[in-house]
């Protein structure tokens, strides 16, 4: 048994000082609990205690220093989960996107699928970044899949239970039928890379859609059937009809620059939606084809935690979950306990896995992170054992 002591517990509703039991690598006891004869004790001299951060959309894995290291999820989700779980993410979904192959979604969804089911890696599951998106909105969005009921039974059945969540725009013609097959293999619906109608978010709502991808970003205005011309009133954009509508949680990339959320748009919606449906992401990539020391500081090519493609489109993040967090807190005033809170606790809650991982509430997996007040990471446990 181990016992994680003289540290600040962060849970989702509070923070106390108290101690963390562990055995086999679950959580026995949080709180203020008397240190056992037999327990190993590891003394955290104050630091903040909280749960191993939840990663529910990530392409792959950028090392900022070493870029042999980095790796992307389409041909090594092992490799790239590792480069994360180093930097404190013990649970993530790989996940596959729009603009791949039909080939390399089903080859990430084995590698996924071989991990999952061995159980020793950090991957608890497999998202679908689309593929049935607008491609209207995204990076190398002309790749993007049109929809056909063979296809999509294909790549469902490829991943089976594994598939967690899967990204779809519900203004696409299809859109009605592929919701009633997410339905009804109990898949997270997500809604993004959207010009979406607010009829078309009520639809997706009434069929159960519960996220949004990457609120900010990528998303755009409806121009389509519900047209100023036809109904006299402006259309509003995407972001502003998913954030108007109840029974959503909305996803953040909180890069340092806010680029993919602007910092004013990052406290608005923590402000509209509330700190119970946040989720801090990284959508991070998997290499950048230039070196940001190579632009000057004020040109966002210069950040290390954001990747252009070689048409200068923004095309995904070189960040960790941690230092979304930080960013977030930053943007939006947010304390450590909310920044954990929507870095692990929502994201389980979204997925429906926070009775395994997400919180140091006792029957949790032991992932544990250690911070200090800066939310920067002093040490990683992964089931109880210490990640190096
Ligand atoms: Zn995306």
């Amino acid at each position: 048994m181990k016992a994680f002591t003289n540290a600040k517990l962060v849970f989702p509703d509070r923070i106390e000082d108290g101690t963390v039991l562990v055995e086999d690598g679950k959580i026995l006891a949080s709180g203020n609990v008397l240190l056992p004869k037999q327990a190993e004790v590891i003394d955290l001299a104050g630091a903040y205690l909280g749960p191993g951060l939840v990663d529910n959309h990530c392409h792959g894995y950028i090392d900022p220093v070493h870029r042999e290291n980095c790796r992307d999820m389409a041909s090594d989700p092992e490799g790239a989960a590792r480069g994360h779980l180093r930097a404190g993410t013990t649970s993530i979904t790989p996940s596959a996107a729009y603009s791949w192959t039909k080939e390399a979604f089903l080859n990430m969804t084995r590698l996924c699928r071989k991990a999952i089911a061995r159980g020793d890696s950090s991957i608890i599951g497999i998202h679908f970044e689309g593929p049935f998106t607008n491609p209207k909105y995204g990076a190398r969005s002309e790749n993007a899949w049109t929809y056909s009921r063979e296809v999509c039974d294909e790549i469902l059945d490829a991943a089976g239970e594994d598939l967690l969540h899967c990204t779809y725009a519900p203004e696409l013609p299809n859109a009605p039928e592929f919701e009633q097959i997410l339905r009804s293999r109990g898949i997270v619906m997500d809604i993004g890379h959207t010009e979406l109608s607010p009829e078309d978010a009520r639809r997706a709502v009434a069929n159960g859609a519960s996220v949004v991808t990457h609120l900010f970003d990528a998303m755009g205005c409806w121009r389509g059937r519900d047209s100023i011309a036809q109904t006299g009133v402006l259309q509003e954009s995407a972001d502003a009809v998913l954030l108007s509508m109840p029974g959503l949680m909305y996803e953040l990339i909180c890069d340092s620059r806010g680029v993919h959320v602007k910092p004013c748009n990052a406290a608005l919606a923590l402000r509209a939606a509330g700190e119970d449906n946040i989720i801090l992401i990284t959508d991070s990539a998997d290499r950048m084809d230039y070196d940001p020391h190579d632009f000057p500081p004020e040109d966002p090519h210069s950040a290390m935690d954001l990747r252009f493609n070689e048409r200068g489109q923004l095309s995904g993040s070189g960040l960790v979950l941690s230092a979304a967090c930080r960013n977030f807190m930053r943007f939006t005033g947010a304390d450590i306990r909310t920044a954990f809170k929507c870095a692990s606790y929502n994201p389980a809650r979204a997925l429906r896995l926070d009775g395994r991982v997400g919180s140091i509430l006792p029957g949790r997996d032991a992932n544990l992170l250690v911070v200090n007040e800066a939310f920067e990471v002093q040490k990683v446990y992964f089931r109880g054992e210490p990640v190096e």
